[in-house]
C-alpha cells in the first residue's frame, strides 16, 4: 500500500504528518508522492481540495482520507487523536471505497478550451460588476441572469458555498449537479427562476456571457480570472472521486454532524420524552 500525504500546514498539521510517517513506516506503508493508493489529508476542507486538485489526473487510481486538525472537516472521517487507529486499519485492511460524482467545467474562450474538474462547485461572478448571464439547458435557453453569481456544484459540495446560497443538500449517490443563484436581481424587468435546480447526469448547462465581460471564475478553493468567455458547458463528469472508508461514516450523519451537532438532538429527544 502506498501512500501521500498533503497537510494543511499549519504546527499542528505538521506535527500529525510527522507521526504519521513514522508510524506508517514501522506497518510498512510506503510513502509514494508520485502514484500513491490512497492520499491522505491532514487540515481540513480547504486541505482536501488541495489534494483533490494535485491529484486530479489519477482519480481513477486513488482513493483520499481526510483527518480534522479543527476546521469543519466535511470531507474528513478521522480526529486527530485517532491516527494510531488509522495507521492500523490501513496497514492491515483493503478498505471499501465510495465514489462521489464530480463537475465537469469546459470554458471556451476565443484562445481555446479550458476543461477542469471540481470536487465542490463552480463559481462564476463578474469582475465589474453585476454578472450578466444567458442559462440554456440541453441547448434550449432558459433564463437571463442578471446578479451577482451562479454556483454549480456536486452532491459532496452542495454542502459548501451551495448551502450558503439556500441550495439543497443532495445525497451523493445521485448522480447530479445543482445550479444555484447568488443574489439575482428580480423585479419587473429582471427575471430568473429564483430557486435552484439540479439537473441529472444526461442533462448539461451553458451559461453564455458576453466576450467583453472580464469573469472572475472559481473551481473549488481556487479563483482564476479569464476574459474573452464565449461561454461555459457544466456537467457531471465521467470521472468520479474514491474516498477510502475504513470505517463507516453514512453522508446524512456528516452533515448532522456538521450542521446540527449532537447537542441539539438530545434536546430535542428530552422534550419528546416530557411530552
Ligand atoms: P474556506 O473559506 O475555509 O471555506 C469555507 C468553509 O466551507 C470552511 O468551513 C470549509 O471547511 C467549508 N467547506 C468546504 N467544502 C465544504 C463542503 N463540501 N461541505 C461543507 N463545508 C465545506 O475555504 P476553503 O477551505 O479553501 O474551501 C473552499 C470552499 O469553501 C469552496 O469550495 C466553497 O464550497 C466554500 N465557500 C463557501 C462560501 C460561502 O459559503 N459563502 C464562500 C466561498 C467558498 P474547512 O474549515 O474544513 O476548510
Ligand atoms: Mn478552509
Amino acid at each position: 500500500m502506498k501512500y501521500a500525504l498533503l497537510d494543511r500546514g499549519d504546527r499542528l498539521s505538521r506535527e500529525l504528518a510527522e507521526q504519521f510517517h513514522t508510524m506508517a513506516k514501522e506497518r510498512g506503508l510506503t510513502r509514494d508522492d508520485q502514484a500513491p493508493d490512497i492520499v491522505l489529508s491532514i487540515g481540513g476542507d480547504g486541505t482536501l481540495l488541495q489534494a483533490f486538485h494535485r491529484y486530479r489526473d489519477h482519480v481513477d487510481s486513488l482513493a483520499f482520507v481526510g483527518v480534522h486538525t479543527g476546521h469543519l472537516g466535511f470531507y474528513a472521517d478521522w480526529q486527530k487523536d485517532e491516527l494510531p487507529e488509522l495507521v492500523e486499519l490501513m496497514a492491515k485492511m483493503e478498505p471499501t471505497t465510495v465514489s462521489y460524482p464530480l463537475l465537469r467545467v469546459e470554458i471556451i474562450t476565443d484562445s481555446g478550451t479550458n476543461v477542469y474538474l471540481a470536487l465542490n462547485e463552480f463559481t462564476l461572478k463578474s469582475v465589474e460588476g453585476t454578472l450578466v448571464a444567458q442559462l440554456n439547458i440541453n441547448d434550449e435557453p432558459f433564463e437571463m441572469f442578471r446578479g451577482d453569481g451562479i454556483v454549480v456544484s456536486t452532491p459532496t459540495g452542495s454542502t459548501g458555498y451551495n448551502k450558503s446560497v439556500n441550495g439543497s443538500i443532495i445525497h451523493p449517490s445521485l448522480e447530479a449537479l445543482q445550479i444555484a443563484e447568488i443574489a439575482s436581481i428580480n423585479n419587473r424587468v429582471y427575471r430568473t427562476l429564483g430557486s435552484s435546480i439540479i439537473l441529472p447526469k444526461h442533462h448539461h448547462c451553458d451559461i453564455v456571457t458576453a466576450p467583453e465581460e472580464p469573469l472572475a471564475i472559481g473551481i473549488d478553493h481556487l479563483v482564476m480570472q479569464f476574459d474573452e468567455v464565449r461561454s461555459i458547458i457544466c456537467t457531471v463528469a465521467d470521472e468520479k472521486v474514491r474516498f477510502a472508508r475504513y470505517r463507516p461514516f453514512p453522508f446524512w450523519n456528516r452533515v448532522r454532524e456538521a450542521f446540527i451537532g449532537f447537542d441539539q438532538n438530545d434536546s430535542s429527544a428530552s422534550w419528546k420524552r416530557k411530552k
